[in-house]
């Protein structure tokens, strides 16, 4: 399982929260491969399947997020679910 460096995902703690004002909001960094995503090549990916009513998302690359395979997907997503329980429990 890769560590993540930072937190490079963004999350909301309630379904009712508006979009543009998550509790978290990342660097404008992909996820997949470290680097800053110009704005024009960003796209934001949202991770679903959570229990409890937060959800998570990410950046990336639109480049990265297509050639990834979804297994590498999978990984990357549960790597965000580990990383958050791991540093927000009291
Ligand atoms: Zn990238």
């Amino acid at each position: 399982m890769k560590k993540l460096p930072d937190k490079l995902y963004g999350w909301y703690d309630s379904p009712e929260q508006e979009v543009e004002k998550p509790t978290y909001n990342p660097p404008m960094i992909c996820l997949f491969c470290v680097k800053k995503i110009p704005i024009d090549e960003c796209r934001t990916v949202s991770v679903m399947g959570i229990a409890s009513d937060k959800s998570f998302f990410y950046r990336v690359h639109k480049k990265c997020h297509e050639k990834a395979t979804d297994n590498e997907i999978i990984n990357y997503e549960s790597s965000i679910i580990d990383n958050y329980q791991n540093t927000n429990t009291p």
